[in-house]
């Protein structure tokens, strides 16, 4: 490899996260992992233009809402990602789909943009366009509620009214799903 260059999205992927997280690790090009087999962290066959990057937390950036902003507001160039044994690539909708490769990825998050096979990925990979890092820590994603369980609600439904003074079954249920729900003082004696 004689000379090559970054890609000049990754390359403002790069800038974007070190201004807000300082001292960030960032790989491009030369990580071990990725040097015997196709890769877009090597130079493209066409173009030597390095088109990945791999991104640790360890400047405070916080990987999951990283990948989920990276999947939620998408850089123009960027292609897939890959996280913590999941990938999300935008020709199957930024969807969650398992990764079997060899490296997990769980303490780093790669970044892949252009278009085409890893190593031979072609542009567009040179939009100076935002990633929109400095939005992540302002605006981190919300957090899922918690849906009832189905479980609960079912067996709820079947009990009859139960009145202070009721014994049976019944009452033990209802004690259960207070246990269950986190009512640590409940007892499961089925007396009401
Ligand atoms: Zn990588």
């Amino acid at each position: 490899m004689a000379s090559w260059r970054l890609a000049k999205s990754i390359q403002r992927l790069r800038d974007e996260i070190e201004s807000v997280h300082r001292g960030t690790t960032f790989w491009t090009i030369g990580d071990e992992a990725h040097q015997s087999t196709w890769s877009d962290h090597n130079p493209s066959e066409c173009c030597d233009v390095v088109c990945a990057g791999d991104v640790k937390g360890n400047g405070g950036l916080n990987l999951p809402n990283f990948v989920n902003h990276l999947i939620t507001n998408p850089h123009p160039n960027l292609r897939y990602v890959i996280y913590n044994r999941k990938i999300y690539q935008r020709k199957n909708g930024w969807r969650t789909e398992n990764y079997s490769g060899r490296n997990a990825h769980a303490d780093h998050v790669h970044v892949s943009v252009g278009n085409g096979p890893d190593g031979r990925s072609t542009s567009n990979y040179d939009s100076t366009a935002s990633w929109g890092i400095a939005d992540i820590s302002s605006n981190p994603p919300p957090k899922p509620s918690v849906p009832a369980s189905n479980w609960t609600q079912e067996v709820i439904m079947a009990l009859p009214t139960l009145r202070k003074g009721a014994k049976g079954a019944d009452v033990g249920r209802l004690q259960g799903l207070l246990v269950a729900n986190g009512y640590k003082d409940s007892a499961i004696d089925h007396i009401f």
